[in-house]
């Protein structure tokens, strides 16, 4: 089972989030247990204080290391990095970290162990990525309030990609990133909305022309939304060749 352990110091924001669809029922089938935590459950001064002005001047306040250091050595065992066991990881959520990825959720959902590290205010004394966390991971180059937003996609993405999670094993194959590719558009009834139509050869029933449909709309999506992503894939000289022959937008 993987477990995930949340420090932070608003614990009350996961009351509701991991109780809804893949995350519950994994949950529920005992694949996963997540945990939340209060940093505060670490002080030691009568206060409970976990932040500090920084050294050098300027503004906001930086979390400390004690309480960080004291839970991660309560939860996991260990006081450093050096001495985790090879299955847990430890995360600081920080726009400072390298940028969560599909294969990075797919490497992360092997552990045993979590440590999800939220932090606050300027963020938390730099002694803890020195010294105690894995992995130092970004969700994207933007700036949150706070590492929990952040926690919370980690847990979603990584969950999905737990053996037993979904309801069908082939569900994650298809998605997104799996393949190095966007997904291919999906379409439900009815056939015709307002005049715009589903493709024809969805509601033909003609598996092999669905397939190459559905790879050719997947590369044109790519193409259109993220073309940095068809820079790492190997296409096949058809699938260069439909790349050259798309109007970029044109989704028909
Ligand atoms: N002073 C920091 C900087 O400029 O890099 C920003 C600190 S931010 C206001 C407070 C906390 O939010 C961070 O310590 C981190 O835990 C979380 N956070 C903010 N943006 C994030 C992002 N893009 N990915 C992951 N965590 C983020």
């Amino acid at each position: 089972m993987l477990r995930f352990d949340i420090i932070t110091i608003f614990p009350d924001y996961f009351r509701l989030i991991f109780d809804y669809g893949i995350v519950r029922r994994a949950r529920a089938g005992s694949l996963i247990e997540i945990n939340t935590h209060d940093l505060r459950g670490w002080t030691q001064n009568r206060h409970r204080t976990v932040d500090d002005r920084p050294f050098g001047g300027g503004d906001g306040m930086i979390l400390k290391p004690e309480p960080v250091f004291a839970a991660v050595e309560d939860l996991t065992g260990a006081r450093q990095r050096s001495e985790l066991k090879n299955e847990t990881r430890v995360v600081l959520l920080s726009p400072q970290g390298c940028v969560f990825d599909q294969k990075l959720a797919a490497e992360l959902s092997e552990a045993e162990q979590i440590v999800l590290i939220c932090g606050r205010y300027e963020g938390v004394d730099e002694r803890v990525a020195e010294r105690l966390t894995t992995d130092e991971i970004s969700i994207g180059d933007y700036v949150l309030s706070g590492g929990e937003a952040a926690a919370a996609i980690l847990v979603d993405a990584i969950v999905r990609l737990v053996p037993g999670a979904l309801g069908s094993e082939t569900s994650a194959i298809n998605e997104s990133f799996s393949e190095g590719l966007l997904d291919y558009p999906h379409y439900t009834r009815p056939p015709d909305f307002r005049g715009s139509r589903v493709p024809d050869i969805l509601l033909g029933g003609n598996h092999a022309e669905v397939a190459q449909w559905r790879r050719r709309a997947a590369l044109r999506k790519t193409k259109r939304n993220r073309p940095d992503l068809l820079e790492r894939i190997v296409l096949s000289e058809t699938e260069k060749a439909w790349l050259d022959e798309e109007g970029i937008g044109d989704e028909s």
